[in-house]
């Protein structure tokens, strides 16, 4: 491709970018595919003669847009807002079209440094002291599995360097709820603690949220039984209902025992950039690592999870190997982030948050973020005051889960008749929202926060979940 050949394509990709994103509303929010019908739209061999650009955006419309569920679109509400800032976007072009190798601070200088700039930007309108450092990961799961592999660490004083977790006599034991994240449980087992040695501490039964005596109990327990307790993960903003674990009492218990504590805020990070939200994650100063995920509801483009230690000698010693091909003359003064996790080459993700917060800019980000939590609040009290419609959790962000109980169903009949009245909406195309298991009873949460859902598409979303669970119950 000539550069001139690069413009033009590139020119017609932005405008159908811009024309799709204004016109997201009109499409189905759910992918209106069966499994394998994209698949069928494309040759079984590679393409033998070259295909022009032209041809390639009206199969990107054709074939894989229909394969596409639309998170960007007004009426999605399923999982967790997974916002893409056009502004975001366009720095994920800058750091594609710069194409930079980012394996050390030589290899690109300005990669480094700007992940620096950003993540200590991020860091302040959290309201993060400045006893954290950060960099950039690409999702939480990667954050936490790097927290528990650190934390594995300091509990055995470096095993890595003698027999690994193979040489060690006690059990290490990590603890966190069942309602923390799958990548929790995922990042456990990948760093050798093993499901024997995992604690789902049990939860207050109102808000979902770890019970702070229960956890000081198992620790006990555990240390009576000859096991090391070595990590904690809290969920602020746990997944299924957006719960809180009790930060601070987490710390206090952690901090008698030497234990290391993850935060995993990965939705619910970006409302620490509301100071009306902080009280969330109080204690959260005391806590070992932390990680969120602007590329949730904040609205950078995926991927980009931002992951904070305290200790960052230790973080280094754990996860860095030298060899003498990507040494250099200035290593004692430069930062080099492939010693902060696990991958060697990192893409320039700082680029998107830089232009994401300069252009949109972080009154604007607020504002939403402020727009979306009122949302949320009045949906749970037209649902609270609605005849045989129950709010199950109480309401602290933007989750809202419910559900319609018409008289006379319970238990599987209960279970039916919600599976069948989401399902009906979500196959519609009209609106998606991911139903989720709550004491083994399905409800439905409504997550709230796509950048182009307003008020008006919070009250159209209540009119059909009233009128398709009403019909179904009726028959
Ligand atoms: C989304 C989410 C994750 C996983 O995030 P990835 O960046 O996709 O790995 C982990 N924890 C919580 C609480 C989440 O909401």
């Amino acid at each position: 491709m000539t550069p001139e050949e690069f413009r033009s394509a590139g020119h017609a990709l932005i405008d159908w970018i811009a024309d799709y994103r204004a016109g997201i509303a009109q499409r189905p929010v759910r992918a209106q595919v069966e499994p394998g019908d994209v698949r069928k739209c494309f040759a079984d061999t590679p393409p033998a003669e070259p295909v022009d650009a032209a041809r390639l955006l009206s199969e990107l419309e054709q074939h894989i847009v229909p394969g596409v569920t639309q998170v960007q679109h007004p009426m999605h509400f399923g999982w967790f807002p997974s916002n893409a800032s056009p502004a975001s976007v366009l720095g994920d072009i800058a750091s594609s079209g710069l194409a930079t190798l980012g394996i050390s601070w030589e290899s690109c200088p300005a990669a480094t440094e700007l992940e620096q700039v950003v993540c200590d930007w991020l860091r302040q309108l959290t309201g993060l002291s400045d006893a954290w450092e950060g960099c950039i990961q690409d999702t939480a799961s990667t954050a936490c599995l790097t927290a528990l592999l650190i934390a594995r660490e300091r509990v055995t004083d470096y095993c890595e360097s003698r027999g690994g977790l193979q040489g060690e006599d006690k059990p290490l034991v990590v603890y966190t709820t069942a309602e923390a994240h799958s990548s929790v449980a995922k990042a456990a087992l990948l760093a050798g603690f093993g499901r024997d040695n995992l604690r789902l501490v049990d939860m207050d039964p109102q808000t979902q949220a770890m019970s702070a005596p229960a956890l000081a109990a198992r620790i006990e327990q555990d240390f009576a039984d000859g096991c090391l307790p070595a990590a904690i993960v809290a969920s602020i903003g746990s997944t299924g209902v957006t719960a809180f674990d009790p930060l601070a009492e987490i710390v206090e218990i952690a901090a008698e025992h030497a234990i290391w504590v993850h935060v995993d805020a990965a939705m619910a990070g970006s409302a620490m950039l509301l100071p009306e939200c902080r009280h969330l994650w109080n204690g959260v100063e005391h806590a070992d690592s932390i990680s969120w995920n602007p590329h949730k509801w904040m609205g950078t483009i995926l991927d980009c999870s931002v992951f904070y230690v305290r200790d960052v000698e230790h973080l280094v010693r754990v996860m860095s190997t030298n060899p003498s091909y990507l040494r250099s003359s200035v290593d004692d003064e430069v930062t080099q982030f492939r010693d902060w996790g696990i991958p060697l080459g990192r893409r320039f993700r700082a680029l998107k948050i830089w232009y994401h917060l300069s252009i949109d800019g972080i009154d604007a980000i607020r504002a939403r973020l402020r727009r979306d939590l009122d949302n949320a609040r009045w949906l749970a009290a037209e649902v609270g005051q609605a005849q045989h419609w129950r709010v199950l959790v109480p309401v602290q962000l933007q989750t809202v889960c419910i559900r319609h109980e018409p008289p006379g169903l319970s238990g599987a009949a209960l279970d039916e008749h919600t599976l069948a009245w989401v399902g009906a909406i979500n196959r519609s195309g009209a609106a998606f929202m991911s139903p989720s298991q709550l004491d083994g009873r399905w409800m439905v949460r409504v997550s709230i926060g796509v950048e182009a859902t307003t008020r008006e598409h919070v009250e159209s979303l209540w009119k059909l979940l009233r009128a398709h669970a009403e019909e179904v119950a009726a028959g």
